[in-house]
């Protein structure tokens, strides 16, 4: 395994995160519940809608960083970031045999909004961090199923080893995959002074769209981390959605800006897990 995967510093704190998510993993899978109260204490112009009274089917959104294989006892505090193209060939096996449909998040915003009938079984498939493996390892399998994923690419690391170059992103986005948006350099962005935030948030979203050549709405919370001075400026840098690392299946009333995802290891039962 290539340690030099390792060296960011979000990178890691994702990984010390996979320790917490996964031993609170275990409680049952119900659509959580709105986290009105825990992030909405302060009053903002950018304030964004936490409900909608309407309801829509919980829709699973899975969550995946590495598509290769790793030696778990050579790394055992990375082997949750982990699953190997043929474990991930059988979830998705999984995924079809069961009547799944993959649908991106502009899809998702529509069945939130009610602009378009529910799909059967819909499902997202999330891949983070924009490494080199996406191309190389996860699209092939994607496209042999028909089915379509989301990547949210760090833009600073485009082109760095072991991460997408550009023409990787194009290809990906040629294949009809959603690109998102997960910062310019993986950083906590509680931390960052309003400046800062803009480079991380619009900076990332313009250098992205300006190479797709289609729009950037959706967004990523580094490593999970955020506040709602972060919301708010996520939702004010444009994105209309952001996914975060708390565990669950996306319901009615988990607010746009803090949707839940459900992380994909080798060892995931999605029969347990799915609805
Ligand atoms: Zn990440």
């Amino acid at each position: 395994m290539q340690l030099r995967k390792f060296l960011h510093r979000g990178v890691f704190a994702e990984i010390a995160l996979v320790t917490i998510v996964l031993g609170a993993c275990s409680h049952s899978l119900q659509p959580r519940a709105s986290t009105s109260g825990e992030h909405v204490s302060t009053a903002s112009p950018m304030r964004v809608s936490m409900n909608s009274r309407m309801t829509t089917t919980p829709v699973p959104i899975l969550m995946y960083h590495y598509v290769e294989p790793h030696d778990d006892a050579k790394e055992p505090h990375a082997a949750g970031l982990f699953v190997s193209p043929d474990i991930f060939e059988e979830q998705l096996q999984w995924i079809v045999a069961h009547g799944y449909q993959t649908i991106d998040l502009d899809t998702y915003l529509q069945l939130r909004s009610h602009a378009i009938n529910e799909p059967k079984k819909p499902v997202i498939l999330t891949f983070d961090d924009g490494y080199a493996d996406a191309f190389q390892n996860a699209l092939p399998i994607l496209q042999k199923y028909h089915l379509r994923g989301v990547f949210y690419i760090v833009s600073g690391f485009l082109g760095k080893p072991g991460y997408l170059t550009d023409n990787q992103v194009i290809a990906l986005r040629d294949a009809g995959m959603m690109i998102a948006g997960h910062t310019v350099s993986h950083v906590d962005l509680r931390s960052l002074s309003a400046k800062e935030l803009r480079h991380q948030l619009e900076g990332s979203r313009k250098e992205l769209e300006t190479f797709i050549g289609a729009p950037v709405i959706h967004f990523a919370y580094p490593s999970g981390r955020y506040n709602q001075r972060v919301i708010d400026m996520v939702a004010m840098f444009e994105y209309k959605t952001a996914v975060t690392t708390h565990h669950g299946i996306a319901g009615t009333r988990d607010p746009l800006f803090q949707l839940p995802r459900v992380r994909m290891t080798k060892t995931t039962n999605l029969a347990a897990l799915l609805p």
